[in-house]
């Protein structure tokens, strides 16, 4: 897993989708993209707001959770509601999917390019219109599996 800077691409594509939705980029929403956007370890919102908290003491958590909501309608950042999880926010915006340990919560990007590419079944049109298809792997990683063998 590799922290990402934001470079200075990524800030004017921020810039230029914002100011055609006619939302201002302010400082504070700035360093919430940064912060949803640097490490790939799908960050809830209280945890952007816990570390943003040192940068910006004024910040409140409202405005974590608007802006978030905010960039999840503009896609740059994705809004994940994993089974049981609290919404997380994920900066990987390519196809993937994800693996949860059950037992400390990490969330693993995965890539399955076969399954994403493979025929539904025909039955499934009974269900509706299909948009997107996404798997989530549960298990324990490899940390957690050597903790429980003590
Ligand atoms: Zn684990
Ligand atoms: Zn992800």
């Amino acid at each position: 897993m590799t922290d990402r800077k934001l470079d200075q691409e990524q800030y004017e594509n921020l810039k230029k989708i914002c100011n055609n939705a006619g939302i201002k980029l302010t400082h504070q929403r700035l360093e919430i993209f940064k912060e949803a956007t640097k490490t790939r370890d799908h960050p809830s919102a209280e945890i952007i707001y816990n570390r943003l908290r040192k940068k910006l003491p004024t910040i409140a958590i409202d405005t974590v959770y608007r802006t978030l909501a905010t960039y999840d309608e503009l896609g740059v950042v994705k809004t994940l509601h994993l089974m049981g999880e609290r919404a997380v926010f994920d900066a990987n915006l390519d196809k993937h999917h994800h693996f949860v340990c059950t037992r400390c919560k990490k969330i693993e990007d995965v890539y399955w390019p076969d399954f994403d590419s493979t025929k539904l079944p025909d039955e499934f049109k009974n269900l509706g219109l299909i948009q997107s298809r996404h798997l989530e792997l549960h298990g324990l990683c490899p940390h957690c599996i050597q903790e429980t063998a003590k």
